[in-house]
């Protein structure tokens, strides 16, 4: 590129422009990515300008000599946490969107049309419950809502099922599915069905993260996850992910590009830098600590049950330890745990209501908060908070205490976590 420098107005024209390639500013050498925060890219020539609109929706093109043009499109920070997620997650593409319900509903739409029917375990994050009772049927799209742990799939399958979908561990009840055995099921009956029919299995896979569960490897198709929980890991940014086969690559952009819900990559950069590095470490520790606190519960004379992955009396803890497992193999249940206080339902509730009331009042290591993968231990009611869009009596059905306390271990020494919780149930 020719510049006039010897226009009068060079230096404001300067100002805005500078220079676009400087020995300064080479990609990659940086230890740690840049930050990018262009929404606009410069194409060159009209000819490349329109290579790039071409290679839309072509994985290979657009991550092997990408031609970026707008940041709704795509964006290199972005494209580069994506193809970390996929790795992470051992899936074939990684898709990034602004919150996980941005990639839940891009994914779940993006596969469904007007008389298409989904199937979804009863117990799911309450806003994904709301999308499916709200906004589905407003689509056309059914949606029978099942308890899939155990569930004769084969029996709920209509010729226009399209999706099943559920999360393990579940929320908040921490009860498991097994990945493998619904995607055999599904498997069979996908035998029978030409290539545009077949069922895709889809987990949410944002309790257990890819640290601790890679539901892809047991068959899954899809893994749709927020990355505003264990992914960001400090609660400071959102973010949502799809991670699939190539072959939807296209449609689930096309969505992603039409409706909106893009991750930018300011907005990326974080769980590049900060998130995904760390994932690990994070983890061990409060799952350390989950399975001490627990214990500690369990062996509690106040304390009905307890259900944690980790531990032995879990219903279902050899299923745990075959599908939660980290990436070196040894048993990885996560660090969420869910108890129940002893007595009638009523009053359970109002115990629990006391023992959350006074630990966020006294206690220093609890926070008394939604979400989950914090550095900070965050302790909440489900049936009044995370789950109040599911009414009362399907709480009950899917399993949803009225009493039930969920605790997310955050990075506290346990010791703490422990004598707070102590003297918090001595006051109930
Ligand atoms: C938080 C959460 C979501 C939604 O993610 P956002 O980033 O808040 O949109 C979906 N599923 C589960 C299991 C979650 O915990």
């Amino acid at each position: 590129m020719t510049h006039t420098k010897d226009h009068p107005k060079h230096m404001e024209a300067f100002l805005i422009h500078g220079e676009d390639v400087t020995p300064r500013w080479d990609y990659s050498h940086h230890v740690v990515p840049p930050m990018t925060a262009s929404v606009i890219y410069r194409v060159g020539s009209v000819e490349r300008g329109a290579k790039g609109f071409a290679q839309f929706g072509d994985y290979d093109a657009m991550t092997e000599e990408p031609i970026y043009i707008y940041e709704r499109i795509d964006e290199p920070t972005t494209g580069m946490l994506e193809d970390r997620l996929a790795e992470a997650e051992r899936g074939e593409v990684g898709i990034a969107f602004s919150t996980g319900m941005a990639a839940i509903s891009a994914l779940t739409c993006a596969l469904t049309r007007a008389g298409d029917h989904i199937i979804s375990n009863d117990s799911i994050y309450g806003c994904t419950y709301s999308l499916f009772t709200n906004w589905m049927p407003k689509r056309g799209v059914g949606v029978t809502f099942a308890h899939l742990n155990g569930a004769d799939i084969t029996s709920l399958v209509r010729p226009t099922t399209r999706l099943v979908y559920f999360e393990t561990p579940v929320n908040p009840t921490l009860e498991l599915i097994d990945i493998e055995a619904v995607c055999k099921e599904v498997a069979k009956i996908n035998e029978k069905r030409g290539e545009d029919e077949k069922v895709l299995v889809i987990v949410d896979n944002t309790f257990a993260s890819p640290f601790c569960q890679r539901p892809i490897e047991f068959g899954v198709d899809f893994v749709v996850a927020s990355l505003t929980k264990h992914l960001s890991g400090f609660g400071t940014d959102m973010g949502g992910v799809v991670i699939g086969p190539k072959k939807f690559f296209r449609d689930i952009m096309l969505y992603r590009k039409d409706f909106g819900g893009v991750l930018s990559g300011r907005h990326a950069w974080p769980f590049l830098v900060y998130g995904l590095p760390s994932l690990a470490t994070r983890l061990r520790q409060t799952m350390s600590t989950a399975g001490k606190l627990a214990a500690f519960l369990a062996q509690h004379p106040k304390v009905e049950k307890v259900l944690y992955p980790g531990l032995e009396t879990h219903p279902q803890y050899e299923l745990a330890r075959k599908q939660m497992r980290s990436y070196d193999g040894s048993f990885a249940p996560s660090s969420i745990l869910y108890f129940v206080l002893k007595g009638s339902p009523k009053e359970a509730r109002s115990k629990g209501a006391k023992l959350m009331d006074w630990l966020a009042e006294h206690a220093l290591s609890y926070t008394l908060a939604v979400s989950l993968g914090h550095c900070k231990t965050l302790i909440e009611h489900p049936s009044s908070m995370t789950h109040s869009a599911i009414s009362p009596e399907d709480q009950i059905r899917a399993g949803i205490d009225p009493g039930g306390v969920r605790v997310a271990c955050g990075l506290e020494e346990p010791e703490m976590l422990i004598e707070e919780m102590g003297r918090g149930l001595e006051k109930i």
